[in-house]
């Protein structure tokens, strides 16, 4: 067994807590040697009394100085802030694996960082794979990092592969991946009754307990979109071998076909501390403290295709993965701003995709030559989002 040592990139969050849940139950197979957050400096200071890493990092300075303040009796504990702080810690000789589980495009930075640094990286923050793709995946292969997935679809996929086949479906024999989505807790709504959802509607999730963002993503199905884009890096395929299949149980998290027809799945408790286990100690399994399936409690299975008349996100997500170049990248940061202005109380629902497509209209797609041209685009697009969105209003 191998002792890791672990960086949590996002710790406060939702996949930071499930992380931490789960290696508290292993004090023998890991140690933690830096957490990190945006602005929650209460609630990494609990964090830091608990489990004592060498080093916290607050994105914000002004919360790294409460922080500091805070943990004054946990001198062990080296505190810094912003991006600097965040790349530091994910390239540190001090952890062998990075959780990378920051909300959004803040998080590319630190985990290409971690991929650079050759590190175990566990990916939750899959924007910034959809940001970067050929980019990130080139930067893995070249130094040498272990990519797993963590998104609980694509964690799935991957435990339904040959694992030395991951980037190579057709050789492994595999005809199609079968993507399950949950439809999102607006999945029987009617179009026009799509209008006045509020946010904390569009937050309640009928399977999973998310962060926000996501919790929205997963509403709009731009989760999914995100999602097919990352399937596609990951296994090295195209949307036309990936097929979006709307599961509202969420206990089927994904499936892989094969050429001789036999269909393999895995499933489980909607619950993320499994494949965070899985990813946290893959070849081996630890016990992740998920509740037991009862498949007689649940008693059937539902399968509808995805509305993409309602749901739009899916469809411009397919079309900026298509488009290629920085056109993910420009749906990302678009999307961002969207949901943002929804949780804000600015935007209606159904205005999310209409910013998004209106956005990817008004930005002209380059070749993703560099991390530098990703970034600008990302810059470029969430301006251009404001804007649309300041047009809508008037
Ligand atoms: P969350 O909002 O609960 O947590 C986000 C974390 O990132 C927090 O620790 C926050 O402090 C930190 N953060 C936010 N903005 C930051 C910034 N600018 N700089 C540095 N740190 C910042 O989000 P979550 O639900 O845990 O999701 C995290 C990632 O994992 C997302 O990319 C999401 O898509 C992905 N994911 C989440 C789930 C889930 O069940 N929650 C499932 C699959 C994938
Ligand atoms: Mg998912």
């Amino acid at each position: 067994m191998i002792k890791r040592s672990l960086t949590i990139l996002g710790a406060t969050g939702s996949i930071g807590l499930s992380t931490l849940d789960v290696i508290r139950r292993h004090p023998d197979r890991f140690s933690l040697f830096a957490l990190t957050a945006g602005t929650r400096a209460e609630e990494m200071a609990t964090l830091c009394r608990e489990f004592r890493p060498a080093v916290a990092v607050m994105a914000d300075a002004a919360a790294a100085a409460r922080l500091q303040e805070l943990l004054k009796e946990v001198p062990e504990t080296r505190v810094l802030s912003g991006e600097a702080g965040l790349c530091e810690v994910a390239s540190s000789a001090g952890s062998d694996t990075v959780m990378a589980a920051i909300v959004g495009a803040a998080g590319l930075a630190p985990t290409l960082a971690a991929v650079r640094a050759g590190k175990r990286v566990l990916l939750a923050n899959k924007e910034a794979l959809v940001m970067s793709g050929q980019l990130f995946m080139d930067a893995v292969d070249r130094c040498g990092a272990e990519l797993l997935p963590i998104d609980s679809e694509h964690n799935a996929i991957f435990q339904c592969m040959p694992p030395d086949q991951v980037r190579d479906p057709r050789a492994a024999g595999i005809t199609r991946i079968l993507l399950t989505a949950s439809g999102g807790p607006f999945r029987e709504y009617a179009a026009e009754d799509l209008r006045a959802v509020t946010p904390a509607q569009a937050c309640a999730h009928p399977n999973w307990s998310m962060g926000q963002k996501i919790s929205v993503d997963s509403a709009t199905l731009m989760n999914k979109g995100l999602e097919l884009i990352e399937a596609c890096w990951l296994f090295n395929t195209t949307p036309e071998h990936i097929q979006v299949h709307v599961h509202p149980e969420s206990i089927i998290h994904s499936m892989v076909e094969y050429a001789d027809g036999s269909v393999l799945a895995q499933l489980g408790s909607p619950d993320m501390r499994t494949p965070i286990a899985n990813g946290l100690a893959w070849p081996e399994r630890i016990e992740a403290g998920v509740a037991a399936l009862d498949l007689f409690a649940i008693g059937r299975f539902h399968f509808e295709r995805p509305d993409v008349q309602r749901f739009p996100c899916l469809r411009l997500a397919a079309e900026a993965f298509a488009a290629g170049g920085t056109a993910p990248a420009v749906l990302n940061a678009a999307n961002e701003i969207a949901v943002a202005a929804f949780l804000d109380g600015q935007l209606c629902f159904t205005d999310i995709p209409v910013i998004i497509e209106r956005t990817l209209a008004a930005t002209e797609v380059v070749s993703a030559g560099s991390f530098e041209v990703i970034f600008a685009k990302d810059s470029e697009a969430r301006r251009r989002a404001g804007e649309q969105i300041s047009l809508l209003a008037v």
